[in-house]
């Protein structure tokens, strides 16, 4: 088995079980990019330029839903509504974890 070291914000939810909703512990998008994460991180290792701390909720979002301008500067207002509809369909966001990944804590 191969380990990774990745980092994620202390307060961070711990990572559900496989298949449960998904609760914004981060870890898949700190692992590593998605398809389009790659597209927008310009690599295909390490954690994914889109994934957005959001301190007020206490998770991670993806930024390409939840704040596409935030990820895209250039992106021009009126594409953002666009971009978050077609991302939530490219990431199957709200489909449950998919993530297989057995997360250590740091000692
Ligand atoms: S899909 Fe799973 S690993 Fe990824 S953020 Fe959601 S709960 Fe965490
Ligand atoms: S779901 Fe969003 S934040 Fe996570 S890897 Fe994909 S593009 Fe990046």
């Amino acid at each position: 088995m191969s380990r990774q070291v990745i980092r994620l914000h202390p307060a961070a939810p711990a990572k559900p079980p496989e298949a449960a909703p998904c609760n914004g512990c981060g870890v898949c998008c700190a692992a590593e990019p998605c398809p389009i994460g790659v597209l927008v991180s310009g690599r295909r290792t390490g954690a994914c330029a889109a994934l957005l701390w959001k301190s007020d909720a206490g998770l991670y979002r993806c930024g390409l839903v939840s704040a596409p301008r935030e990820v895209l500067r250039g992106l021009p207002g009126f594409a953002a509504p666009l971009l978050s509809r077609l991302a939530r369909r490219w990431i199957s966001a709200a489909s449950g974890c998919d993530s297989s990944l057995q997360v250590e804590a740091a000692t």
